[in-house]
């Protein structure tokens, strides 16, 4: 899977006439190996300890190329920090959000899904792309 990503990702530079850089290939791989939904700055401090020479706005245009090649999608949550999770082709989630911790739990919900479908039949509409969020509070901040 991670193979087949960077794989994608390569292609898509190769195929802008970009050059592939060592940078981009640590950012990658930073991004790969983390949990989803990261923002520019937490990817920053993450990759900051041990690759000191990769400033931010490295950061945020190489995440802007994963974005650009399919491998990573933009999201906003409320909090005005732009994520990036990943993309699995095929694969579809929606989020419960914490307003508290900021928090976010991934779900799939078939039933949910089948709805949003009858929904849309019954308007004469077809769904090509959708995303639910659900904002709350996550059980260890209602403590
Ligand atoms: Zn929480
Ligand atoms: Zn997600």
């Amino acid at each position: 899977m991670k193979r087949a990503k960077k794989q994608i990702f390569h292609d898509y530079i190769a195929k802008h006439g970009l050059k592939s850089t060592r940078q981009r290939d640590i950012i990658l791989d930073a991004f790969l190996s983390t949990d989803r939904h990261l923002s520019i700055e937490e990817l920053y401090l993450k990759l900051r300890a041990k690759h000191p020479n990769i400033g931010y706005a490295t950061v945020y245009r190489t995440l802007k190329l994963f974005a650009e090649s399919g491998i990573a999608r933009e999201m906003q949550f409320g909090d005005g920090q732009t994520r990036y999770e990943h993309v699995t082709e095929g694969e579809h989630h929606d989020h419960l959000v914490c307003t508290g911790c900021g928090a976010i739990i991934e779900f799939e919900n078939e039933a949910i899904e089948k709805l949003q479908d009858d929904v849309a039949a019954a308007h004469d509409f077809v769904i090509t792309t959708h995303k639910l969020e659900l904002y709350g509070l996550c059980a260890a901040c209602r403590k």
